[in-house]
């Protein structure tokens, strides 16, 4: 018997919530962003429900190469584009696309040896002053590249750094529009915010993440506001029961003290498992499908929860840490963090359960 808890990857959820942002960028492409292992939930888990999507995009050649091993045979994007030269022979022997985002990468790639064509997504800085060319090196840099035959297949991208806040878009699009409206590439701009929330970002291709997960990319608005639902559920059970007297307490620390008797149901799930340290007292969670909230410290394989005003639970009842009935995004505003860190910090030793 194996410890009880697992992750359950809904790919009905995710098929729905691809369908939902299909009907909010109609016009548009979709290349689906499953990078660190598709934000936690398991590239071979997804893909079956992403089998609709044009394109996918990855952070790093492993992963583009497990995409190809899970037979995945449509257009794939290096976010990052390459590290170093030796890899473009594997893009080409894998038919990968590349971001370039940088001189140096411009160079590399100017310089390498194509024996078939390489698609190229030319990246502009356009204010999130991560990635891209600066936009007074862009202009020229389009030029270099369709001047060999062989990097000539040209995408224009960009990224956004506040879509979800109020201050929105605008600024970064007054930086876009005149750079990319210059040269007749397509266009991708738009993450999930954008996609929600700045239809006139969405072009050729939109890069969902989160949403197809089925988790909101705003602060303030549940992803059921927005008509998404959660793919993945992550479960557990309860293994041990203590009734704590008053001024007894539990777990690491001691820091959450009874002050009556109370019953304290001891969950296998800890931060090994990537639930989240900083989740202080009162964490919401639920058991045996009611809401409760945790107590103390979270440990390493193990969390403690409160089940005063559940009294059928006993050991072996089901608890559910985030997912279906519990948002992920309630967690993560309790442990001071963001959805996103939750979903990708699911750790290798929580299985999937693929339905
Ligand atoms: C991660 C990423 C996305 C997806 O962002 P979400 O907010 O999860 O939708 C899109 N584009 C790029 C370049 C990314 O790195």
């Amino acid at each position: 018997m194996s410890r009880p808890i697992f992750a359950h990857i809904d790919r009905q959820a995710l098929r729905h919530n691809l369908d939902i942002i299909r009907q909010r960028a109609p016009n548009s492409r979709i290349m689906g962003v499953v990078k660190a292992n598709a934000y936690g939930h398991g590239l071979q888990a997804v893909l079956p429900a992403l089998e609709t999507a044009d394109s996918l995009a990855v952070a790093s050649m492993e992963e583009a190469l497990q995409l190809r091993h899970l037979g995945w045979n449509k257009a794939i994007l290096l976010l990052e584009g390459v590290f170093e030269a030796s890899e473009l022979n594997e893009c080409i022997a894998q038919q990968l696309s590349v971001v370039v985002h940088q001189r140096e990468q411009l160079q590399m790639l100017l310089a390498h040896q194509f024996s078939a064509p390489l698609q190229v997504f030319v990246k502009l800085n356009s204010g999130m002053n991560r990635l891209g060319l600066n936009p007074a090196d862009y202009h020229a840099s389009i030029q270099a590249l369709r001047q060999v035959p062989m990097l000539s297949h040209l995408t224009q991208i960009s990224h956004f750094a506040t879509a979800d806040e109020i201050h929105g878009v605008a600024e970064q699009m007054q930086v876009i529009t005149p750079h990319f409206a210059a040269h007749p590439y397509p266009i991708s701009l738009a993450n999930s915010a954008a996609i929600f929330r700045h239809p006139d970002t969405h072009r050729q291709w939109v890069r969902p993440g989160i949403a197809l997960y089925g988790a909101s990319p705003f602060q303030g608005i549940s992803a059921e506001d927005l008509q998404l639902k959660p793919v993945m559920t992550l479960h557990s059970r309860i293994i041990a029961i203590q009734t704590l007297q008053a001024n007894q307490a539990v777990g690491y620390g001691q820091n959450w003290i009874a002050n009556c008797t109370t019953r304290v149901g001891i969950v296998a799930c800890g931060y090994a498992d990537g639930y989240p340290r900083h989740a202080g007292t009162g964490t919401p969670i639920l058991v045996e499908n009611q809401r409760t909230h945790t107590l103390g410290r979270v440990s390493m394989d193990m969390l403690c929860v409160d089940l005063t005003g559940i009294p059928n639970a006993q050991i072996g009842s089901p608890v559910v840490l985030w997912g279906e009935g519990l948002p992920v995004e309630q967690v993560a505003q309790a442990a001071g963090t963001l959805n996103y860190e939750l979903l990708c910090a699911r750790a290798q030793r929580v299985p999937e359960q693929n339905t």
